[in-house]
């Protein structure tokens, strides 16, 4: 079958399109990160494709919060075969069995290797990962803090890195300390970005006011898509008649 593949962009999402010859239209977000994949007939044209998926986004998003919920739900097991992030990549999880102490790397760019002892617990294997997404996301916090305290002109009195269920962020504003969640690591570096501004500018102002959002869009005017793909995962698939 011929096969054609493009890539489109509308607003924030990009959109693979595979172009073969078929009937209908079949839009499908796919797992584990949400790409929205749009196989079309052969005559349909960019921006008739554009026009069609524009009409879906209420259900794309629909579906994107569903799978965070399942997600959120789905406890690891840490064998091998999972997918687990860091930095917004996904990674094949590979587990080696060692006698030696327990210790993960990142291999060939797709693969993160967890060397663990014969029979160690699910709860010990997080306790390494945790372990390791603590060292990796610190100094990328730290440069993070850096540059936009500089920038701002406001500094944080302490920060710490910290597990938080509800919460990417907080800002304690009388004893000027901020927290930031773990699970950040897991996160794209944009987004990383957006909740470290976000803490610091409550150290100017505590509410999610007028005056905050115009120093946010300031400061980073794509503030609203780092914080849409933070809450972002996506398991759907539909067709549709056109
Ligand atoms: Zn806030």
């Amino acid at each position: 079958m011929s096969t054609k593949t493009s890539l489109l962009r509308l607003g924030n999402m990009s959109v693979l399109v595979v172009r073969k010859p078929i009937k209908n239209l079949h839009l499908a977000v796919l797992p584990p990160d949400g790409k929205v994949r749009v196989s079309s007939p052969l005559r349909l044209k960019d921006d008739e494709i554009r026009t069609l998926i524009a009409t879906r986004i209420p259900w794309i998003r629909k579906h994107q919060a569903t799978l965070l919920a399942q997600e959120r739900q789905s406890p690891r097991k840490y064998v091998s075969g999972e997918s687990h992030y860091l930095f917004g990549r996904r990674y094949r999880l590979d587990v080696e069995v060692t006698s030696g102490r327990p210790q993960i790397y990142v291999k060939n760019k797709n693969r993160i290797v967890l060397q663990a002892g014969p029979g160690s617990s699910p709860k010990r294997r997080e306790q390494v990962f945790k372990d390791w997404y603590r060292t990796a996301l610190r100094p990328v916090l730290g440069d993070l803090l850096e540059k936009w305290s500089n920038k701002i002109g406001v500094r944080p009195a302490s920060w710490g890195i910290k597990r938080m269920k509800t919460r990417w962020g907080t800002c304690q504003q009388e004893a000027e300390r901020i927290w930031l969640n773990l699970e950040l690591a897991k996160k794209p570096f944009t987004c990383i970005e957006y909740v470290v501004v976000h803490e610091l500018l409550h150290l100017i102002e505590k509410k999610h006011n007028e005056r905050f959002l115009d120093m946010l869009t300031d400061y980073l005017p794509a503030w609203r898509s780092s914080k849409e793909e933070l809450n972002r995962f996506i398991l759907a698939s539909e067709k549709w008649n056109h």
